[in-house]
């Protein structure tokens, strides 16, 4: 018997954007212990490879969690350009495309950036 049983394989990718950059220092934060002060952001030729193999590789409904640190450090700009990339990427074999993010300090703008 296979590794999927012949069912479809479903990832869900974390994707880290930004290290461990936040300016919010919760007291809980998991992340407290290592630099939170150095942005490390996500390039765009790493980002534009991920998902165009991620989409090569899954069907059906994908779901991108944004991670960090806090994710919308990197700015809006560029949650517009995965949008971008995901309509490019995205065939008639990807039914529904959704972004979330578990940051906390622009959730409005990761909504007007939207899904695709
Ligand atoms: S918003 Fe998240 S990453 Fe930033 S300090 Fe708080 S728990 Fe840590």
């Amino acid at each position: 018997m296979g590794v999927n049983s012949g069912m479809p394989l479903k990832v869900t990718p974390i994707i880290k954007v930004v290290g461990d950059f936040c300016n919010l220092r919760c007291g809980y934060c998991f992340y407290s212990c290592n630099n939170q002060n150095t942005p490390r952001k996500l390039s765009d030729v790493l980002l534009d490879r991920f998902l165009e193999e991620y989409f090569s590789l899954f069907d059906g409904n994908c779901l991108f969690i944004w991670h960090g640190g806090e994710p919308l450090l990197a700015e809006l700009s560029f949650f517009q350009r995965v949008v971008d990339l995901q309509r490019q990427y995205k065939t008639k074999a990807h039914s529904c495309i959704k972004n979330w993010d578990i940051g906390k300090n622009g959730l409005p703008e990761m909504r007007v950036a939207g899904d695709v």
